[in-house]
């Protein structure tokens, strides 16, 4: 099987929030999908890992944020790349109470949700979830999967539905992703060992600046390698 040939499934980016007890909890999920119109369905898939998962399992509820294009990136490293088992996900995010569950002020639409059922898979649960409300916000693009991939320059969790791993890409598929050889030769690249976020900038920098950080997942200039 070439694993490639998911890369030309379509997805966006969302964050998916819910109720730990009292507590907002939350994480980035990408496979999502409207299953059926009347009465308005919506599936989520999402690990066992993830915290969200077993919060989902116990309030039975869910809001999904749609990312736009202009999301701050931070959002996926805050809600995607730590653990809300430890971290309070939602420290310093605005937000609004739909349902009573918490909705980003940075997305460009929302939908809430209540799980009606669900299928276990060896890694994942895909969640159904009856839409009860949900509403455009402004009009920026949503940004797809492949706009996070190709613009912001994000990686996959591993948690992620979509999460290949380097050794299952083709060397042709590794080449095709690669810059400009000649702008390669001239310039370092760092990236980011937690998220995997790639600095492409125009300046060589043979250190990143002490005060370079993460734009994704906000970590300090010690976590990148160069490359
Ligand atoms: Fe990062």
């Amino acid at each position: 099987m070439n694993k490639n040939v998911f890369r030309n499934l379509s997805y966006g980016v969302y964050v998916v929030s819910t109720l730990d007890g009292e507590r907002n909890t939350g994480c980035v999920a990408n496979s999502i999908m409207q299953i059926t119109s009347s009465p308005a369905t919506i599936a989520v898939s999402m690990n066992h890992d993830n915290y969200t998962n077993s919060c989902i399992q116990a309030s039975k509820r869910f809001a999904v944020s749609i990312l736009s294009e202009a999301s701050s990136p931070s959002l996926i490293g805050q809600f995607g790349f730590q653990s809300g088992k430890d971290t309070d996900k939602f420290e310093g995010i605005a937000y609004s109470v739909k349902e009573e569950l918490p909705v980003l002020d940075d997305c460009c639409g929302y939908i809430i949700c209540k799980v009606i059922d669900k299928m276990e898979t060896s890694t994942h649960t895909v969640f159904l979830g009856e839409v009860l409300e949900g509403d455009n916000i402004g009009s920026t693009p949503a940004m797809t999967y492949a706009y996070y991939h190709n613009v912001v320059k994000g990686k996959s969790p591993k948690n992620a539905p979509t999460y290949i791993a380097e050794d299952d890409l083709s060397a042709k598929d590794i080449s095709s992703k690669e810059a400009d050889p000649a702008k390669e030769e001239s310039s370092s690249r760092w990236v980011c060992g937690i998220c995997g976020y790639v600095y492409e900038g125009g300046t060589p920098f043979e250190e990143l600046p002490d005060t370079y950080t993460c734009p994704v997942c906000r970590q300090s200039k010690d976590k990148f390698v160069k490359k």
